[in-house]
């Protein structure tokens, strides 16, 4: 039996409707016996936001089993004096970490959503606030740098490019805290008590999920849903172990594969 983590947004919905066939693949690799968590970069909703809003969408999960960006901010910046540039929604899962609007240790960026709040969180005078910051000596974190996101209205541009652009402005390198950072991959291992070596990462994205797992060893699994772009993988040097049309024949393909 394997340890499996199973990326969210893009594997197992898209916009909040559900890839056909997920919520029963994942209903029949439990039933298969293996070890699953749920691991997201989503910053855009708490962690019971999340958990509802799978459950509501068929898909069996409970709160433990799904690791959130936001909790790895906690283990990173807890007692940290942090400027914070994330949506309204994850404020209260960021627990133990002082938010300041100035005097901040550390700098954090999330990501960007579908509604107008991106536009207040990284307004010219937020991102001007956070290289002030920067240039009196606060560190720069984020909970991921992706630069875009798959919806059901076609690509969206995503927060990765602020980033980005703090770290040109202020000379300085971001310490990523979601996916592909190893941290992040690693502590989903520990938690499933599995070795990375024997553990798969199932995702949409070849640089987050695939590329990152596989600098801690792990097996990885892309899939033609989401993100999923075939040129892309055509022209990348990072190669999955397998690309599957969708997490729906998941759990026959890992039977063979295992
Ligand atoms: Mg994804």
């Amino acid at each position: 039996m394997a340890a499996i983590l199973l990326d969210v947004d893009g594997v197992l919905h898209v916009s909040g409707e559900p890839i056909p066939g997920a919520a029963d693949a994942v209903v029949r690799l439990r039933k298969n016996g293996h070890r699953l968590r749920f691991v997201t970069n989503t910053t855009t909703r708490s962690r019971a936001q999340l958990v509802t809003e799978l459950n509501g969408l068929g898909f069996e999960v409970a709160d433990e089993e799904l690791q959130t960006v936001a909790a790895a901010a906690v283990d990173a910046l807890k007692g940290k004096r942090v400027l914070a540039l994330t949506m309204h929604a994850i404020v209260g899962d960021l627990e133990g970490i002082e938010l300041v609007g100035e005097g901040a240790e550390v700098v954090l960026l999330g990501g960007a959503d579908e509604t107008p709040e991106t536009n207040l969180v990284f307004s010219y005078m937020n991102l001007a606030r956070a290289f002030a910051e920067l240039e009196l000596g606060a560190e720069l974190y984020c909970l991921h740098r992706n630069r875009w996101w798959q919806t059901k209205h076609g690509p969206q541009f995503d927060a990765g490019a602020y980033v980005a652009g703090l770290e040109y402005a202020a000379g300085v390198e971001a310490v990523v805290l979601g996916k592909p950072s190893p941290s992040y991959f690693a502590a989903a291992c520990k938690a499933l008590d599995a070795d990375p070596h024997m553990a798969w990462m199932v995702g949409d994205d070849l640089d987050s999920d695939v590329a990152g797992a596989q600098g801690i060893g792990m097996k990885t699994v892309l899939v033609r849903t989401g993100k999923f772009r075939p040129d892309t993988v055509e022209r990348a040097r990072t190669q999955p172990d397998g690309i599957i049309s969708s997490i729906g024949s998941l759990p026959e393909w890992i039977e063979e594969h295992l």
